[in-house]
């Protein structure tokens, strides 16, 4: 049976989320992107969703009290058992606290903290490229992963959308967001001794092997 816990780290529009559904694919763990419920409850007018709207919009942090209790949530459910992916969470060192402290109180722990180390100017372009499927949330890049029909979702035909996020006001407030709040979030990780940095400038797969190449050297059986 595979058990990974896994943090999977860097800026908006480093290849998380798409890397995310790669691991998922290969190895079978739940991905966990608080971003994604984030969005989902934004969507559905949810209590939670009317809370996160403003600062998500923003391009801010959502509280921390908010998220660790979403994850805290998650993480207890019996299919995270086997292991999970989180992807977007920790953002802040308090987030990082919170997370080591449900984990131990489970008997678990991280296994390791996978860096994604992407330019900024790499990023913008990114961001600025970034389109998402209206209908079932396949994520493109014009350039690096464009649909096969213009801005049409290859897997279900729906038409694809910018995240109001990824526009580019929005864009240089979340970085900011991301170098004050989250780049601590690394050398926490760091100190820890469980912190695997991949180049993430490279090529989707090229960027899956290196973290193919890690993640077979902490499957446990
Ligand atoms: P993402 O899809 O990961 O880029 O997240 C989109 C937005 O959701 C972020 O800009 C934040 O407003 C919010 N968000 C996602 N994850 C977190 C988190 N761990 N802590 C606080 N806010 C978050």
């Amino acid at each position: 049976m595979i058990l990974m816990r896994i943090v999977l780290m860097g800026p908006p529009g480093s290849g998380k989320g798409t890397q995310a559904r790669k691991i998922v694919e290969k190895y079978g763990i739940p991905h966990i992107a608080t971003g994604d419920i984030l969005r989902e409850a934004i969507r559905s007018k949810s209590e939670l969703g009317m809370i996160a709207k403003e600062y998500v919009e923003r391009g801010d942090l959502v509280p921390d009290e908010i998220v660790n209790e979403i994850i805290k949530e998650r993480i207890s459910q019996k299919d995270c058992e086997r292991g999970f992916i989180l992807d977007g969470y920790p953002r802040t060192v308090m987030q990082a606290e919170a997370l080591d402290q449900i984990l131990e109180k489970m008997g678990y722990k991280l296994d390791a903290a996978i860096y994604l180390d992407v330019k900024e100017e790499e990023i913008v372009k990114r961001l600025s490229s970034r389109r998402v499927c209206t209908k079932c949330g396949a994520v493109y890049n014009l350039l690096l992963n464009p649909p096969k029909k213009d801005e049409i979702c290859d897997i279900c035909g729906a038409p694809l959308y910018q995240r109001e996020d990824d526009k580019e006001d929005v864009v240089r407030r979340r970085l900011k967001v991301y170098v004050d709040r989250t780049k601590p979030v690394i050398e926490y990780y760091q100190r820890k001794g469980i912190l695997r940095r991949i180049d993430g400038n490279r090529s989707i797969e090229e960027v899956w092997e290196s973290i193919d190449n890690v993640l077979s050297t902490i499957e446990t059986f």
